[in-house]
This record gives structure tokens, sequence and C-alpha cells, in this order.
């Protein structure tokens, strides 16, 4: 009998099972798909080869220190990403120093000066207090460690914690509305684009820590580079991993987690079962609802997820498109702004598309002579549920609107990236559907739980990895109630941390 079952072998379930391995367990990791990874892998299609998720991350730092732990002696080599936003106001590269962006926004915004001055200050306290929230803050510790440092906190430490406590159920829209007239700059500090800001402050310190002082950052190995490492820790140290190999249920035995059922009828037993699937899909489909408390349940039923988009995928003829306009990696481009936002989701000339240059990030995903893009929006999943019949069936008709919408927004592009649509010679779009049924995601959710100040409310801890029902631990990127280090290091940490609690045990 293993030690540890980990369903699911996206990041979070990879450093989890790693670390167990390096610490000694008998691991077995279940993956659904037929490679791991999860969402930080890659896909191709003829020639080229694109990012099922993460295009880059940051704390850099952070993640090679969870490698390491985890027994990985490789390297990580990475390479910074830049981002920038063009809309109808400007073109501001914001991937700097928040003083050097502030003097930016000041020849644009002349008129708002003052209260640049006071938000850089009030942003820049509130981003030293989170950058190192996980080292000093009780609720990242696990099990007994936690109340220790509730205990050990002093008067420094305490003040931290209110703070924290309190830019959590602060909107900072409330902030931006006192210091600011222009809807355009309130939107672009309080979402780094056009959108009518909706988070709590505490998130919007997280975002500016990671965008403009940790930097965003793209592996030199690709980013499957990080799983296919973990992966080959797993299976050195004895630990197994099977694909595809799909977990139906979490067994529960006398209140305690004992197994799992899989898909194919086997049930399998463990004295730790650690989830990497997400939050939700474990706590509403893979446990019984008898087996969690009411209250929980409730809970995590009541409390929002983040919501999904519309990815296209293109490989383009490079000669035929000019893409010389796109200075950075990553251009978050918005044609008209004549509103904060669209009540249309399909009026895309008003709302904000990402534009991914994902081959001058990543030049050995297009052949020569070609380039790769990679355009997002943000949708609901909602606007898409009407063609799901089933898992990976749609309505027929799905694949032409789907295709209709992509081209819709290849000409959104175009005034950024003169000739486009004549340049495209291979054409992918994914959904919100895609990320349900391919990325295995609740919903097709793409950032962990919402951002606005309701998480912070209704959940109250920082971290869900130690799980009502005993016995189960939950890792990835949902085990934390806020992204503190953006999503890859932070999927990567509640995997670490899940792993302490259990060597710990
Ligand atoms: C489209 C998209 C773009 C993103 N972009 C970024 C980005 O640019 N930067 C960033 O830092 N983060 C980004 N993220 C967030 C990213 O997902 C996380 O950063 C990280 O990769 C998540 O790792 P994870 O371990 O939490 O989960 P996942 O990658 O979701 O892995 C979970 C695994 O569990 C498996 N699983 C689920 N249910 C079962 C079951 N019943 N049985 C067996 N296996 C199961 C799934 O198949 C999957 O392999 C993005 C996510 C998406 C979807």
């Amino acid at each position: 009998m293993p030690d540890v079952i980990i369903v699911g072998g996206g990041l979070g379930g990879l450093v989890c099972a790693a670390r167990l391995a390096t610490g000694g367990k008998k691991v077995v990791v279940l993956e659904k798909k037929p490679q791991v990874g999860g969402t930080s892998t890659i896909f191709r299609r003829g020639d080229y080869a694109f990012p099922m998720g993460p295009l880059s991350f940051s704390f850099p730092g952070r993640v090679r220190e969870f490698l390491a732990e985890a027994g990985v002696e490789q390297e990580l080599a990475c390479r910074p990403s830049r981002f920038a936003l063009s809309a109808p106001f400007g073109t501001v590269e914001y991937s700097r120093p928040l003083r050097d962006l502030r003097k930016d926004l000041k020849r644009v915004f002349p008129e708002e000066a003052l209260g640049l001055d006071i938000f850089a200050t009030e942003l820049g306290k509130a981003m030293v207090v989170v950058s190192d929230l996980d080292r000093w803050h009780p609720d990242y510790q696990p099990g007994a460690g936690r109340d220790d440092a509730y205990k050990k906190m002093r008067t420094a430490e305490l003040n931290r914690y209110r703070l924290v406590s309190q830019y959590g159920t602060t909107p900072a829209a409330a902030i931006l509305d006192r210091l600011f007239s222009d809807v355009r700059l309130k939107a672009f500090l309080g979402s780094m684009g056009t959108e009518r800001p909706s988070m709590s402050w505490l998130n919007l310190a997280h975002m500016w820590n990671v965008m403009s002082s940790e930097g965003i950052w793209f592996p030199e190995g690709g980013v499957h580079w990080l799983a296919d490492r973990l992966c080959e820790v797993i299976l050195a140290r004895g630990g197994e991993v099977r694909c595809p190999e799909p977990v139906r249920k979490v067994l529960v035995r006398d209140g305690r987690a004992v197994g799992v059922a899989t898909a194919r009828g086997q049930a399998l037993e463990a004295r730790w079962i650690v989830s990497n699937a997400d939050y939700k899909t474990l706590f509403l489909e893979l446990l019984d609802p008898g087996d969690v408390p009411p209250e929980h349940l409730k809970l995590v039923r009541n409390t929002p997820y983040t919501g999904s988009e519309l990815c296209v995928y293109l490989g383009l003829d490079a000669g035929r498109a000019d893409l010389s306009r796109l200075g950075v990696e990553h251009t978050f481009f918005r044609r008209q702004q004549t509103g904060t936002r669209a009540s249309d989701l399909e009026d895309f000339d008003e709302r904000e598309v990402e534009v991914c240059h994902w081959s001058a990030q990543a030049p050995e995903s297009a052949p020569p002579g070609r380039a790769a893009l990679v355009l997002r929006m943000g949708f609901p999943y909602d606007h898409f549920s009407r063609w799901r019949t089933g898992e990976r069936t749609r309505l027929d008709g799905y694949k032409e609107y789907k295709t209709q919408l992509a081209r819709k927004l290849v000409a959104t592009v175009e005034p950024l990236i003169p000739g486009l649509s004549r340049a495209v010679d291979m054409m992918e779009v994914a959904t919100p559907l895609t990320y349900r049924d391919w990325g295995n995601r609740h919903l097709g959710s793409i950032a962990g739980w919402t951002w606005t100040p309701e998480a912070a409310v209704a959940l109250r801890s920082k971290l869900l990895v130690e799980t009502p029902v005993p016995g189960l631990l939950a890792a990835g990127a949902y085990a934390a109630t806020e992204l503190f280090l953006g999503g890859v290091p932070t999927a990567m940490f509640t995997g670490r941390l899940a792993a302490e609690v259990i060597l710990e045990s």
C-alpha cells in the first residue's frame, strides 16, 4: 500500500509527490490526462507548439527553492517577459518599477499627478507588507506551526497582520475613486488594463508586486520543463505515475479519507490522499456530500472562482504580418474605450484582448519564417455552457461558432498587427468548455478563487491545504485563497506545504 495517493499531476501534485518521494515516502500519482503537467504543459499543432495554460510566471527564486526541496538538481534558467497596455489613450509598458511608471503616467494624466503620488506611496507600503507574506503570516504555516506563529507574533507582526486583514476586505475601487477622477487611469491602476477594478486592495498589491517588483519570467526549457523534471524525480525515487488514470471518488471511512476509486473501477488505499484537482471539483464532485461538514460544503458552493477565457492560437507566415509594433511579449490591447465595461461580450472593439507574441518568448514554438501568437479574452463559462452536451461533447455548430468568434478576435487585433488576417496559416480555438474538459477545472476557471474581497471574507484562512476531512489534503492553485505568488509558484507552494504536513505527521 502506498503512503500517499496524489490525485492529479499538475504542478501542485507533482511538487508534493516529488518532495514526499525525496523524503522517503511511497507515492502514487493518478492523473486523468495522458500526460502530467496539468495546465502547465504545451500541445502541438503541425509545426507549432502552444501553451495549454501559463505563458510565464513570477517569483523564479521561490520556484527554484521549491524545485530544489523536491529533489530537482538541474538549475531553472529564466528570461524576463515584458507587459504593455495599448489603449486609445496611449501605450504604456508597465512591467517595470512603479516609480518609473508613475513618471510616464503623469505625462499622460498631468491633472492626476497628486493622486499618482499618493497612490504610489500607499501601494508601495502595501507591496512591502505582502512581499514575503508566507514567511511570517501565521495562516501560511501548517498544523501546529500556525498556533505557534500566532503566539509568537510581536507588535510589528501584529500590525502587519491587521493591515493584511484590512487590505483583504477593502475594495481597491474605493481607494482609486478617492484619488482619481479619470476612469481610464482608475481602470489601468486597478486592473492593469481597461476594466473597472473589482479586486481587493490586497490582491492589487499582490498583482503590482508581481508585475513591477518581482517581474514575470519565462523558463528557458519551456513551460513543461518544471513538470518534466519533477516527474523524473518521482520515478527515480521509486514513486509511481499513472496516466491516464482518472479518479472518480475519494473514499472516506469513519470520517477519514482512506483511498480513491478510479474511473476504471479500481479501489486504492493509502494513509494520506492529496488532491490536486481544484477545490470545488474535490468537494462538489469527488467527495460524497455526506462526508463533508455541511457548512464547509455551503462555503465552497457559494464562494466564486475567477472566470474563464476564449483563447485563439495562431501560426503565422511572419513575412505577411507586421509584428514590429509588438515591442514586448505581452500586449493588452483595446481598440475603443467609451465605457469601462462593454455589456455585450461579443463587442470586441470595446473589450480588452491579451496579445502574446509567443514565438518571441519561446522561439522553438514556431518553424523558421513563421511566428506563433496567442490571443486571450476573458469570458464567463455561462456564455458557452449551452453548447456542452457532456464531457468533451458539443452541440452541432459549436466549432463554427467558436471559429467565427476567433476570426472576429483576429480582425479586432489587426490595427495593432497590420496584415494579421492574411498571415494566418494555422488556427486553434479554446473556450471555457476546453478549460473545463481538457484543463479539468471547475467551469473552466483560470486564476484561482475570486479576486474580489468576497473570498477573503468567506473563506477566512489564507490556505486550504488542510481540509476538514482528516487524511485529505489539497494542493494546487485553488488550495490558496489568493494567488499570493502568482499562479505557478502558488500551486507549487501549496504542494510543498501538503508534503510538509505529511512528513511532519
Ligand atoms: C488558460 C490558463 C492560463 C494561465 N496562465 C497563467 C500564467 O500565465 N501564469 C501563471 O503563473 N499561472 C497561470 N495559470 C494558472 C495555472 O493553472 C497555475 O499557475 C498552475 O499551473 C496550476 O497548477 P495546479 O497544480 O494548481 O493545477 P492544474 O494545472 O490544473 O493541474 C491539476 C491536475 O489535476 C488533474 N485532475 C483533475 N481532476 C482529476 C481527477 N478526477 N483524476 C485525476 N486527475 C485529475 C488535471 O487533469 C490536472 O492535470 C493559467 C491557467 C490557465 C488555465
